[in-house]
Order: C-alpha cells, then structure tokens, then sequence
C-alpha cells in the first residue's frame, strides 16, 4: 500500500502524473486545487473564501486547507492508500499532515518530487487545458486531445483554469520557491524524496515514477 505525496512547480506535472499513478496503483488521487476550484464552482462558503487567494496566486489560508485535507483523509478510499497533489505547500502544512497522519498511525512512503526548469512553467501552464467533467489535463501542444478543444474520454468541451494567466504565474513561482521549496527540505531530512525528471515526455517522466516506486503495490 501507498501512501505518496507529489510535489512540483505549478505546472511541473504533477496533476498529469497523479492521474497515472492513481491508475496504476489505485490509490485515491487528492487535490487540494481540483478541491477547492469544485467548491469555487458550487459557491460554497470554503468556494467563495479561497477563491479571493487563488485568484491572485496565493495560498489560501492553512486553516482552510488544513482542514480540507483533514475530512478528505478520513474517507474510506484513503484506507487503501493516497496520493496527495498540491499539498503541503509549506512548512505549516507539512507539520499539521504529520500530526494527521501520526494520530492514525499512518506513515508516508515516499515524497515524488518532479523536478523541472521554470523557464518551461509558463509554456505548460498557459497551455494547459482541462476537461470540467472528468478533469483530465491537456496541453495545446504536448497533449492535444484528439478533436480540438473536446475531452478524449467523456466529450465535454475543455476550459482553461482562470489563474492560468501570465500575471499570476509570477506570484505561483514566487510562491513555489519561497514557501512550498523548503518543504522538500523537511522531507529529505526524513529520507523520504524520490527526485524525478520532469523535463521528459509525460510517458517517460511516468516510467521513471513508476521505476522508482518499485512494483510494491
Ligand atoms: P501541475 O499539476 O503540476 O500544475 P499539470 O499536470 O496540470 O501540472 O501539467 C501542466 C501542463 O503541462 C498541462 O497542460 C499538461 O498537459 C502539460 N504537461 C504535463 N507534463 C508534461 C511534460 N512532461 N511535458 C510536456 N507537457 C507536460
Ligand atoms: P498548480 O497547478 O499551480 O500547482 P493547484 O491546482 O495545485 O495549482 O492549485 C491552484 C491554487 O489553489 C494555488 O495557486 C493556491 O492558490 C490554491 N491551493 C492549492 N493547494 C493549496 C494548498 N495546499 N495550500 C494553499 N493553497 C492551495
Ligand atoms: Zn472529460
């Protein structure tokens, strides 16, 4: 059994890869972005509230997200593992998923950590595409549906994320290497960091994860 976490800059893969491993392993895929952008769409309070940091590339408060995150791991899809995509996102976090994860006796067995140039980021994150149905990731040139715009999977027409803009890419980065990097950090000093190359075509940088993780299930 799994329990994983994936971690990049915005951009890096981590949701493409995370919908791979998900399949591979069957663990449940959890993330924090589809989480709070599903509560955005439904305008709940948690929607409304988040909404105003993402918006702006910020991270949403850790009281929010914490807790999100909390009630998301007590489901019963968790007990046979997870992957969790997009968080933690800084030292806080990291610290409040320990305490989680120790109180249910649970223990991580590995950090997946795509590593990537920024000057790649913009192109991937400005490209991006996303299907609102079933959130399959696309890309307008390096994952291009089959019939342009349309999932391949379930035909819903794709959207591009709001904050999928060149003016809040800056702060995402900005973010990323100021509070989400030392985050790395705490994990390698627990010998957990899997380092994976995310510079690759998505099927290689896939083959490396899975080389990496070892056919454990
Ligand atoms: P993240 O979840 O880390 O923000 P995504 O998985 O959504 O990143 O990927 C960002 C964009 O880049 C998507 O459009 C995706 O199709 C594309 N992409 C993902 N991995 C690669 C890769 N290895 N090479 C080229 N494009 C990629
Ligand atoms: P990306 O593809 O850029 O990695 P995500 O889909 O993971 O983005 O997240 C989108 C936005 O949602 C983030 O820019 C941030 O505002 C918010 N968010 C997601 N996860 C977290 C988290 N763990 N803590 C705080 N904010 C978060
Ligand atoms: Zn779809």
């Amino acid at each position: 059994m799994k329990n994983l976490l994936i971690m990049g800059a915005p951009g890096a893969g981590k949701g493409t890869q995370a919908s791979l491993i998900k399949n591979e392993y069957q663990i449940a895929h959890i993330s924090t972005g589809d989480m709070f952008r599903e509560a955005m769409s439904n305008q709940t309070p948690v929607g409304l509230e988040a909404k105003k940091y993402i918006d702006n590339g910020l991270l949403v408060p850790d009281t929010i997200t914490v807790k999100l995150v909390e009630e998301r791991l007590q489901k019963d899809d968790c007990k046979n593992g997870f992957l969790l995509d997009g968080f933690p996102r800084n030292i806080s976090q990291a610290e409040a998923l320990d305490k989680m994860l120790a109180s249910s006796g649970i223990k991580l067995s590995g950090v997946i950590n795509i590593q990537t140039d920024d000057l790649v980021l913009i192109d991937r994150i400005v490209g991006r595409r996303t299907c609102p149905v079933c959130k399959e990731g696309y890309h307008i040139t390096s994952k291009k549906p089959k019939v342009e715009n349309v999932c391949d999977k379930c035909g819903a027409t794709l959207v591009q994320r709001a904050d999928d803009n060149v003016e809040t890419v800056s702060n995402r980065l900005k973010v990323y290497h100021e509070q989400t990097a030392p985050v790395l950090d705490y994990y390698k000093k627990q010998g957990l960091v899997i380092d994976v190359d995310g510079m690759q075509d998505i099927n290689d940088v896939f083959k490396e994860i899975t080389k990496k993780l070892g056919d454990n299930k």
